[in-house]
């Protein structure tokens, strides 16, 4: 029987029958996973360590017909801090949650999406309030939509690609920013100051001391960041976000 070995962080898991469960990982090597863990009632030590969401395990999966069955997983690291933090967990499950919708079978991406699945959860894990938390989230947001290529154009003007000023007018539709002479609905203005807010969170990696423990002053714009990038993938997620509803911010 083929077998292969990957680092993965379950998502969630559900039932399949009275003692075996499917587990849905998010794996480095292979994106989405779905596999059957035996011994759901009593796992044996051998699996355990997958059966929990947000943890990331080394698993050893074995091919099935239908379904691939886990072998074998060894913890690497279960994020602990998300778990003494309803925040934080809420905010994980919905990163989680992202993940679970945009993903497929042998993502092209999967080792840069993993990595970046798995230093965000690390970051929230560590973060010291509820904005650094938020404002990992709004990295990861920002970093995923670009590397599923939908980034965000916030340089130019997505309809005449003119440079953007000072100020412009964000489109959640358009993925990007749109100068003064191109529309007239003013809505969602966009300072340049807050475009480069975007362009620093994105750029700057989770070392920095912004998603650490830096003060946070500026909750309104750390706010707007974050729900513009929510609504924005709403948009164009092919799944509705449920784990939205779990931050009271929908
Ligand atoms: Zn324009």
């Amino acid at each position: 029987m083929e077998k292969f070995t990957t680092d993965a962080i379950t998502l969630r898991s559900y039932n399949l029958s009275e003692s075996d469960k499917i587990i849905v990982m998010y794996s480095k090597d292979k994106g989405l996973l779905r596999c059957v863990a035996k011994g759901a009632k009593k796992p044996s030590p051998k699996i355990g360590s997958c059966f929990d969401s947000l943890i990331a395990s080394q698993v050893l999966i074995a091919k099935g017909k239908k379904l691939d069955t886990i072998d074998q997983s060894q913890g690497i690291n279960s994020f602990s801090g998300l778990r003494k933090d309803f925040d934080k967990l809420s905010y994980a499950m919905y990163c989680a949650d992202i993940i679970n919708a945009f993903s497929i079978e042998g993502d092209l991406g999967s080792e840069e999406i993993y990595e970046l699945f798995y230093n965000t959860l690390n970051a929230i894990a560590k973060s010291k309030n509820k904005l650094n938390t938020i404002l990992c989230v709004t990295k990861f947001q920002m970093n995923l939509m670009e590397i599923l290529g939908y980034g965000l154009e916030l340089n130019n003007c997505v309809k005449c690609l003119c440079p953007i000023g000072e100020s412009a007018v964000f489109s959640k539709e358009a993925g990007g920013v749109i100068c003064p002479d191109c529309t007239a609905d003013y809505n969602n203005q966009i300072s340049s100051k807050l475009v480069n807010f975007f362009k620093k969170i994105a750029g700057a990696d989770f070392e920095n001391k912004y998603f650490v423990d830096e003060p946070i002053k500026n909750e309104l714009t750390i706010m707007y960041c974050f729900n513009l990038m929510k609504d924005y993938i709403q948009i164009r997620s092919p799944k509705k976000l449920k784990a939205q509803e779990l931050l009271g911010i929908v």
